[in-house]
């Protein structure tokens, strides 16, 4: 499959991982829009946000653990960081394969206004 980072979970395109396990990753991203970037991405290649099943909401629930104890990891929990999901081309999906940003490590700007 020609999925970027299905080839970062198995290894064939290199990563700075921040988290592993049977079900998650998370790595840094390779273009820093903050301090903190860093992705989090289910092992399951689902390719947005509109192909998440009923199935599949432990696994995003997860997701959403793992971003909160990785920013802890980090010392930003308190200050404050930003999960963002973009879908499809309007929303600004580049990769297509589900993931979360985790921003945070400087006060980021407003998304709205
Ligand atoms: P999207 O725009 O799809 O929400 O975000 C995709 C993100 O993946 C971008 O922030 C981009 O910098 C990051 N990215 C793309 N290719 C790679 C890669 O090969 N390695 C890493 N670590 N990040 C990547
Ligand atoms: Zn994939």
């Amino acid at each position: 499959m020609d999925c970027i980072f299905c080839k970062i979970i198995e290894g064939a395109i290199p990563s700075k991982k921040v988290f592993e396990n049977e079900r998650i990753l998370a790595f840094n991203d390779i273009q820093p829009a903050a301090p903190v970037h860093i992705l989090i991405i289910p092992k399951k290649h689902i390719p947005t946000m509109n192909d998440v099943t009923e199935e599949d909401g432990p696994l995003i629930a997860e997701m959403f653990a793992v971003a909160r104890q990785i920013a802890k990891e980090h010392g930003i929990a308190e200050s404050g960081y930003r999960l963002v999901n973009n879908v499809n081309k309007d929303g600004g999906q580049v990769v297509y394969h589900l993931h979360l940003h985790l921003l945070g490590g400087a006060k980021l700007s407003p998304l709205l206004g």
